[in-house]
Formats: structure tokens, sequence, C-alpha cells
């Protein structure tokens, strides 16, 4: 690992190896600007590029990701090379010290905008468990399952950054012993914890991206929290799946983590017991699997641990799916693996797979007990990823609170 002059520890989850960006404001300077989180501070990327005369000035001193992000590969990596720089010869301190922020005195933005969004459902421990719970006389897998990534398009307008007060959302819900609908706030609303992805570089209509070209126009990683109004998403999600029982909110990560810093993560994904398509056929690419150790937390009481790298459906093939049709991307896409549940009870991303749909519910450390969401419940997910040195580098954390209903 590149030591850093700064006093941030080796250790550090937001050391040298990270470097993740966001967009941030402060008292004394409201104007939205990109910065790198460093140790407990945030670094003005702009400023220090303006300082130093660097040639990547006019992306890294725009109001949000989406320039740097258009920018491609090859600039992705001469930009955190340069900030690497900064950080570690001690030439660049003048420059640098002046323009760090305690990361406590920051508020954090969403840091790009959000083009398209896209969930998927890349579990199979996931898709059983829901399987079974929504569809107790059939194949908890759908026939489709093991062939293909299974998705839907979200509602990108209604992705919100961490810290985003949950209004919890009202709805038609209709439970099977109900003779009719009934509308009315959320009974059973509910978190589901993923890994989302962020497309920098486009492409044109018409072209896919294979499998190899991944890690040329995914920019980075983020943690998401696909919010979830079971009621009303049992009642409506047949024949066209998901639809308001997800669109009134998706919660996302302030920091987006570099792939470059996730070198130490990749891992080969399960074993693939359909043989895909030979668009899908992974065998003989990189490893798409990502080793992320996800925590979810209830009210600071932890409820899950869930582990990534147990996901059957990587990244890349999500991005060589969602394009083999010809459809194009836009900077500042963003898919979702879906909600990530391991084998164990522990180890599920969903208190509908936690609680099995409120048969099982989890006890807090105060002694109450959760079916599913309550107003004022507050759930935060965190994750680590192997990082240089036998070091861990941490994700931004994603959190939220519910609110009560506004209808
Ligand atoms: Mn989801």
């Amino acid at each position: 690992m590149t030591s850093t002059w700064l006093p941030v520890a080796a250790d550090h989850p937001f050391g040298t190896g990270n470097l993740p960006y966001g967009v941030f404001t402060t008292t004394e300077d409201p104007s939205p600007r990109i910065g790198v989180a460093i140790g407990d501070h945030i670094l003005d990327v702009g400023a220090v590029a303006q300082a130093t005369g660097s040639d990547h000035t006019t992306v890294l001193s725009a109001a949000n990701l989406n320039p740097l992000m258009a920018a491609g590969r090859p600039v992705w990596t001469t930009v955190r090379a340069e900030i690497t720089a900064w950080l570690t010869d001690t030439a660049y301190r003048p420059h640098v010290q002046p323009n760090l922020t305690p990361r406590q005195d920051a508020a954090l933005h969403l840091p790009f905008t959000v083009a398209d969004y896209v969930d998927f459902y890349a579990s199979e421990h996931h898709a059983r468990n829901i399987g079974r719970i929504f569809r107790p006389d059939g194949e908890p897998l759908t026939p489709n399952w093991k062939h293909l990534p299974i998705g839907y398009h979200g509602r990108s307008g209604t992705v919100v950054v961490s810290g985003t007060a949950i209004a919890r959302p009202s709805g038609q819900r209709k439970a099977p012993t109900d003779a009719a609908p009934t509308y009315g706030p959320s009974l059973r609303l509910d978190i589901e914890a993923e890994v989302g992805f962020v497309v920098g570089t486009p492409t044109t209509l018409g072209t896919q991206v294979p499998l190899g070209a991944f890690r040329d126009h995914v920019f980075g990683v983020c943690l998401v929290n696909d919010w979830s109004a079971r009621d009303i998403q049992a009642w409506e999600y047949v024949p066209l799946g998901p639809f308001l029982g997800k669109s009134f909110a998706t919660s996302v990560s302030p920091w987006i983590t570099p792939l470059d810093a996730l070198a130490h993560a990749w891992t080969e994904p399960p074993p693939r017991d359909v043989e895909p398509l030979p668009y899908l056929d992974d065998r003989t690419t990189e490893p798409g699997g990502l080793d992320l150790a996800i925590e979810i937390a209830l009210n600071g009481h932890t409820v899950s641990r869930p582990p990534f790298r147990t996901m059957y459906w990587t990244a890349a093939q999500q991005l060589a799916h969602m394009t083999v049709n010809g459809a194009s991307l836009r900077t500042g896409d963003l898919y979702a693996s879906g909600t990530v549940s391991g084998p164990d009870v522990d180890q599920r991303g969903a208190l509908i797979e936690i609680t099995w749909n409120g048969r099982d519910p989890v006890k807090l450390s105060d002694g109450s007990t959760r079916a599913y969401l309550d107003d004022g419940d507050e759930v935060t997910v965190t994750a680590t990823a192997p990082g240089p040195d036998n070091t861990r580098i941490a994700l931004g954390e994603v959190t939220g609170r519910i609110v009560p209903t506004r209808g």
C-alpha cells in the first residue's frame, strides 16, 4: 500500500487503497463539489487540481461526478494516480492541507445524476426464499432464472442519497384472504441490501457490452437500499413485476468506490449448474464475483451479514444481459445487484426473508421485536472488501429513517 503523509492509520478503512468519490458542501461553502474520502477527512479535489495545474481540473471541478464518469477508464486511472500522488508526496502538502475538511463537518449529496435505474434479482438464495414465500405451491425458481439475470427497470428520479428520510408509502394492498383491496399506508415496509454499479462510459444504441468490456464502462460501486413495500408489491406484481411497491424511494451511499479500489476483491462466482448462453458464459473471463462483506443494522442492532460473493450472477453478466438487445448505456446509469442473501438465516438481505414474512420476528437490542419496519426505524447498510496488504477497505454506508406516511 502507498503510505500517506497524512495522519491516517495504515489500516484505516478509508486509506489510500480506497479513495472513493463523493459530492459535498460545507456551511462556509455551500457550492457542491467533488470530494475524495481520505481517513476522517474529505479532500476537495477540484481545488487541488486548480492549485496544481492538473490536466483534469475541468472534470474534477464539476458539481457532480458525471463529467469524470463520462471521461472513461484511461482518465479514471490517471486521475486516481494523480490523487494518490497528492496524498503521498509531501511536495503537494501545501496544496492539499488547506483543502481538507473533517468529514463530520460536511454534508454529502447524491454524487451523480442518475440516468436509468435497473434492479436485478441475482441471489439464488434470495430468489428461492421469495419464491417459497410468494408462491408456496410452486417451484421457487422460475424456469428462466438460471438462464438469464432477471431484472426490471426502476425509477431513477426517486434514487436518493443516504440520510434522506423515507416516508412510508401508501397504496393498494390485498392479502389473499381479503375479499377486496384496501388503500392505506404499507403495513409491510421492508429493506433490500444491495450493491449498485454506476456506469461511466456510454454506448451507442444498437451495440452490446460483452463480458470483457465491463471494466471499460463501469466507473464504480455503491451500496443500495431498495426499500420495498411487500403488501403493495404482492398485490401488484403479476404479471409485469415490481412497480409502486418499489418506486417510492431507493437509497444509495454517498461514496462511489472506484473499481480500481476493488482490485483485491474479485473472486470466482459460485459454480453455475446450468450452462449459460455464450454471451453470459464467463468461464474464460476474469473472475466476476466480488468478495464484499455486507452488514445490516436496524436501529444500531446488527440483523444480518450478507456475503456478496455468493451472488449467482455477476455485475459483468448483468451488464452484458442489459445491453444484449442493443439498449444503449448513458453516463449515470445505475444498476443494482438485487437483494444479497447468503445461505444462512443471519445472511439474508431483507426482513421478509429474515422474519419469513413476519412469522419469526427479529429481536432488537432494546428487547423490541420487528416483523417489518416501524415509523422511526433507521436502517444502515455497510460493507467492507479486501484491500491492499491484507487490510480491508470500506464502502460508503447507506442509511435511512422511516417517517410517517404523507399520503
Ligand atoms: Mn431489489
